[in-house]
């Protein structure tokens, strides 16, 4: 059995975790700055890296003591290395590093976005490479072919604005709060998703590529017009999105070499309406879904922590201490720039 200490911040959660090879969570803390960044409706990166700093090694302390373990029991040290706010991504790596230097073991280097993509093997052992993986956060918002531990094909992305951006957007716009995503879920329960009329945008083109910068204005106009309750607005949207990330799924399945399962993962996996959207999808393809447990989908250290053991029992390298974190890194970095889009990966 193999143990591994995560380390995640690379957003606005200070994540710690202890994750054995056989798939168990040993112990898990994670500190969220919801109140330090909702008076401005979003994470302001400064911040951020402040209260990761503050928060970070008590929470290592705590997970280490919950579950009765030292450094010394680790057989790693996982941390996010990007992509991310570059400086809460650098508050966790150093701290991993140094705890890597301390006690004289091997440091993992986590890309987050392979945190995410690993996430769901993680909480199902039955889930086999290669799958069709829907990639859905704050941040990202991306299919790809999960073919093996650091090995992805990106199929598609956003030439814009994330999907779980537009839902914080939206939030802000109906004066939800920060983060918007699950307010906006819960007040679409009680409107009619057919009574704005919103964009689809690029449904039924041929790349499988999304964008969802038009519907994030189309809401706002629909609010400003004053014509439609919150609750029909929340509704039509999660539609509208949800129509969008269908259309797209599919035509990105129909193109895809043979996949075992499709898997959704990220913050918006979270999601009840998408969940069951891309269940019914998946029936379409004879394909089983599947999306980890709503505490596995946000930002957390458990997936980052997994992702290390995974690249363990792959046989991959420990990465040096001086090593840089990064802003940007791609999963697929020879994946074709989509077009129309500008310069995120
Ligand atoms: P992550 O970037 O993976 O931490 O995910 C955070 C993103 O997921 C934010 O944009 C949230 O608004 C979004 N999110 C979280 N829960 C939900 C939900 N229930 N429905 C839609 N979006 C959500
Ligand atoms: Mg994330």
């Amino acid at each position: 059995m193999t143990l591994v200490l995560g380390i995640e911040s690379s957003c606005d959660e200070t994540a710690a975790a202890l994750v054995t090879s056989d798939r168990r969570i040993l112990a898990q803390a994670i500190a969220s700055q919801e109140e330090e960044h909702s008076p401005y409706g979003g994470v302001v990166p400064e911040i951020a890296a402040r209260a990761h700093a503050e928060r970070l090694a008590p929470l290592i302390d705590k997970v280490l003591k919950e579950a009765g373990k030292t450094l010394a029991d680790c057989d790693a040290i996982a941390a996010t290395a990007g992509p991310g706010l570059i400086g809460g991504v650098m508050v966790g790596l150093v701290t991993a590093k140094a705890l890597a230097m301390a006690s004289d073991k091997p440091l993992m280097a986590i890309n987050h976005l392979e945190g995410h993509a690993l996430s769901p093997r993680l909480a199902d052992s039955d889930l086999r490479f290669p799958y069709a993986l829907l990639l859905v956060s704050g941040g990202h918002c991306q299919i790809l072919r999960v073919q093996g531990v650091g090995n992805y094909q990106r199929i598609a992305t956003t030439i814009d604005d994330a999907l779980g951006e537009a839902f914080d957007k939206t939030a802000k716009i109906l004066g939800l709060g920060y983060p918007g995503g699950p307010a906006v879920e819960k007040l679409a329960r009680e409107g009619d998703a057919q009574a704005v009329p919103l964009p689809r945008p690029l449904v039924h083109s041929k790349e499988p590529h999304f964008s969802f910068a038009g519907l994030k204005s189309a809401v706002l106009r629909a609010h400003d017009c004053g014509e439609h309750s919150d609750a029909d607005i929340a509704a039509s949207f999660q539609q509208a999105a949800l129509d969008c990330i269908l259309d797209r799924t599919r035509r990105a399945l129909s193109g895809m070499d043979a996949v075992s399962a499709l898997v959704c993962a990220g913050g918006v996996a979270a999601n009840q309406t998408i969940r069951a959207g891309l269940e019914g999808l998946a029936a379409e393809f004879d394909l089983p879904f599947t999306a980890p447990p709503l505490p596995l989908c946000t930002d957390n250290a458990a997936m980052i922590a997994w992702a290390g053991l995974e690249r363990l029992n792959a046989g991959f390298a420990a990465d040096p201490l001086e090593l840089k974190a990064r802003p940007r890194w791609p999963l697929d970095p020879d994946a074709e720039p989509a077009r129309g889009a500008g310069v995120k990966a």
